[in-house]
Formats: C-alpha cells, sequence, structure tokens
C-alpha cells in the first residue's frame, strides 16, 4: 500500500461505529490542494539544476495548514500527502488551532554546499509564497530541515511580501523570533505523557524501568527528564547500538551524552556493569517502558511477539507497523500512539506563532507549564475515550481528532 492509503486504512479504522457523515470522510480522504513546484538552483560550479518540490494542504477547516518541510531523496506527492494528512490529525488531538499540511524537496542536502542549500530554500519559498503566510500555512522544520532554513524562509518571505511576517514559520532560532523551550518540547511532551501514565497506573517512578531508541534530540531530553524524575532509563541506543544497565544504576545521561559527542555514539560509553546490545535486543528487553524514539517501523510483525514492554511510548512517527500494534495490543501491551505521545514538538511550535503574532516573549517557564496542561489535557480525553468506548489508545486519538475536525466542518 502507498503512504496516503495506508493514511486513509487508519483513519477507516478509527471511524468504524462513529456517527460521522459520509461527506466529512470524503473530505478528509483528499488533501484540500497539493502543489508541484520545480525550484532551478544555480550551483556553485555555475550550472543550473532543477528539484522538484511540494507542499500538501490536507485541511484547514480547524485553523491554517501547519507542517514541517523536508529536505530528502525519497520525499514524492504520496509521502507529503499522507505526512500532511497526519498533521490534520496531530493538530486536531491536540486541539491547538491548526489544520494539517506538509512539504519538501526531493533532494540529497548532504551533497549541497550551504550556499547552494540557501539558494534552494530561497527559491523554493518563491515557489509557494502565494499559498503560505503567517494565517494560511505555517511550515516548520522536519527530517534535514532545522532553525537556520527556518530563517531563510522567514526572510525570504518577508522580502516578497514586504512585510515583518516572523509567524509566517515555527522552529527558528530564538534570536530570530522562535521560543524559548523549543528545542526540548518533544521529549519533554513525552515526559509529560510517562507521569501521567505513572499516575493513572500507580507506577512508582523509582521502580520503573525505561529503554529508549535513540538518543537524537527527542530521545535524549526524554531520558535526562525522565532520568532526573527517578525513572530507571535501563537502556538506550542510537544507530550504532546501545548499551543497557540491568537496573540502571551504571548509566550517567551527561557522560553517555558525551561519549556519543566525542566518540561518535552512545554505544562508545564505557563503564564497569555496562552491557551492549544492538537495537534489536533494546527492543526486546524486560522492561516497563519501551520508548522508540529513532526510526518508523522498528516495532513489525517480525518483533513484536518478543517485545516484553507493558507500555510502548511512541515518540518517533509510526515507529509501530500496524500489524504490530494490533500483535502488542493483544500481548497485553498498551500503546501510546505518536499523534498523541510526540505532540508536544507541534505544541510548542503552537506556542511560538502565538507569541510571533502576539509579539510576546514567554519565560521558558510558561512554555512548559504550558506544554504541561496541553499535554495533560490531551492525555486525559484521549484516555477516556479508549476507556469509555473500550479501543485502542491510537483509535481514540483519531477518533477525538476526526471528532473535533467534523464538528468544525459543520
Ligand atoms: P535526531 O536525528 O535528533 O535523532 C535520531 C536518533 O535516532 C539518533 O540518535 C540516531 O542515531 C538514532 N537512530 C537512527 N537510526 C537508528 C537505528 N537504525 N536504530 C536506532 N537508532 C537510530 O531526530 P529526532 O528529532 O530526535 O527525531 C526522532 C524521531 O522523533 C523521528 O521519528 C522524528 O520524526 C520524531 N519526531 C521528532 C520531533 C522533534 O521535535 N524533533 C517531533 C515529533 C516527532
Amino acid at each position: 500500500m502507498s503512504q496516503y492509503s495506508n493514511a486513509l486504512q487508519q483513519l477507516h479504522n478509527a471511524i468504524q461505529g462513529l456517527d460521522i457523515s459520509r461527506s466529512v470522510i470524503a473530505l478528509l480522504e483528499h488533501p484540500e490542494r497539493v502543489l508541484t513546484v520545480s525550484v532551478p538552483v544555480e550551483m556553485d560550479d555555475g550550472s543550473t539544476k532543477v528539484f522538484t518540490g511540494f507542499r500538501s494542504q490536507h485541511s484547514n477547516v480547524r485553523g491554517p495548514y501547519k507542517g514541517g518541510i523536508r529536505f530528502h531523496e525519497n520525499v514524492s506527492e504520496e509521502e507529503v500527502k499522507a505526512l500532511s494528512f497526519w498533521m490534520t490529525i496531530k493538530n486536531a488531538v491536540i486541539n491547538v488551532p491548526f489544520g494539517g499540511g506538509k512539504g519538501g524537496i526531493i533532494v540529497n542536502p548532504k551533497e549541497l554546499s550551504e550556499r547552494e542549500l540557501e539558494r534552494l530554500t530561497r527559491m523554493f519559498v518563491r515557489r509557494i509564497a502565494s499559498v503560505i503566510g503567517p494565517e494560511t500555512d505555517i511550515p516548520a522544520p522536519d527530517v534535514n530541515t532545522d532553525g537556520k532554513i527556518m530563517g531563510w524562509i522567514r526572510d525570504e518571505y518577508e522580502k516578497i511580501t514586504g512585510t515583518d511576517a516572523p509567524g509566517v514559520v515555527t522552529g527558528k532560532s530564538v534570536e530570530d523570533g522562535g521560543s524559548l523551550g523549543r528545542a526540548e518540547a518533544t521529549g519533554r511532551g513525552g515526559f509529560f505523557v510517562l507521569e501521567r501514565l505513572r499516575e493513572e497506573y500507580d507506577l512508582d517512578s523509582e521502580n520503573t524501568t525505561v529503554a529508549i531508541q535513540g538518543f537524537g534530540n527527542v530521545g535524549y531530553h526524554f531520558a535526562r527528564l525522565a532520568h532526573e524524575a527517578g525513572y530507571k532509563v535501563v537502556a538506550v541506543s542510537d544507530s550504532r547500538g546501545g548499551i543497557s544497565s540491568p537496573d540502571g544504576s551504571f548509566l550517567n545521561l551527561e557522560d553517555v551524552l558525551v561519549a556519543k559527542k566525542v566518540r561518535g555514539s552512545v554505544a562508545d560509553y564505557e563503564q564497569v556493569g555496562i552491557k551492549r546490545v544492538t537495537n534489536e535486543e533494546l527492543l526486546e528487553l524486560d522492561v516497563d517502558v519501551l520508548v522508540p524514539a529513532a526510526l518508523e517501523n522498528s516495532i513489525t510483525a517480525e518483533n513484536a511477539k518478543n517485545v516484553k514492554a507493558r507500555y510502548v511510548l511512541e515518540l518517533a512517527n509510526g515507529p509501530v507497523s500496524p500489524e504490530a500494534c494490533v500483535m502488542l495490543h493483544n500481548q497485553g501491551t498498551t500503546v501510546i500512539p505518536d499523534v498523541l505521545a510526540n505532540s508536544g514538538g507541534v505544541a510548542v511550535s503552537y506556542f511560538e506563532w502565538k507569541q510571533n503574532m502576539d509579539n510576546e516573549r514567554w519565560k521558558e517557564k510558561l512554555v512548559n507549564d504550558k506544554l504541561k496542561d496541553l499535554m495533560d489535557d490531551t492525555f486525559d480525553s484521549v484516555l477516556s475515550i479508549a476507556r469509555n468506548r473500550k479501543v485502542t489508545w491510537r483509535i481514540a486519538a483519531y477518533q477525538l481528532a476526526i471528532e473535533r475536525i467534523s464538528e468544525a466542518m459543520k
């Protein structure tokens, strides 16, 4: 199945038994607009290369389209359509006043010089400037795009429109109108979800073991916050492998981070009592909470039967395949879906946009407090649907989103 039909399959799974009109479903099945653009770039050697870019605007029924822009060789129209659909769902789950969008350029940015990358970004903005804006469509970082690229987007858009428009894009550097707390927002949001899970299921943090796959932006901040709150972070990994300490006592996360920065991988962290584990082994450790925070489809029908964790907290996007999700459910493992667990990043993007629109700068504490409120409300809404309707957390999150979108359409 293509990614887009996969996304639609999730939509249809979620609406079974719901009183949602056919026309709402028909509208959700089709992005409102998909723009394909050619992006000519003058390369450093004087030649011209033409790249292909997309912006999919799935739905603006709950507010301006909102979603990232990725630079990757595998970007395709189908992919941005599917990702824009998921943004519509995610923004509705977390109840921020945005619809869903996503964009991308088919390019391997590592093959471009910094100046070529800047020219590519600015030309892409010229091509899509007529359909984006602080109140129409607000891009953000995604795979291979960062705060510097968001700064170029803002600058080019402002040149074209002759306006001051920091709210045209989020994920900017703090100096350029970004929000304090954005860098760690996804990990922090995931940590707030873990805390609510602990309260609901009467877990005791000191006796709750956690294994985390991926030690990047999301995985590291989540690990640090969980560790500081007293959870036993017993294993972490990155693309080169992982480490585990059966009771967490030997994992000093700051030192693990240093090992990753200096020597390239968390697997290079050496300490008496530490065991090396492969990424496959990490997923199968006998822990309470397993946190895939790296890749799509890391838990599939192949390895789901070996997962022993009681809870899987999806901090990556789509780390558990649909078949694996059913298998885990049948094994008694609760999967907290990505659209809830990793929505802290989008939540703080909303706070950034709001600060830009209101010409304000919030203190980091205010950002974190508001994030906690939003994550707690979202957690409670999803939990209540899951319990009352006896459905999985993923179906509950989708139902919550689809009902909100349907109300807005009416
Ligand atoms: P990142 O690039 O900072 O970190 C990714 C980490 O995963 C790195 O430690 C990398 O070594 C590791 N990794 C890569 N391949 C691996 C493999 N085969 N096995 C184990 N580990 C591997 O990325 P990030 O921003 O932390 O994002 C991680 C995931 O979270 C992605 O799925 C992303 O889409 C999702 N996500 C990120 C945000 C955000 O705000 N950054 C928001 C929502 C979702």
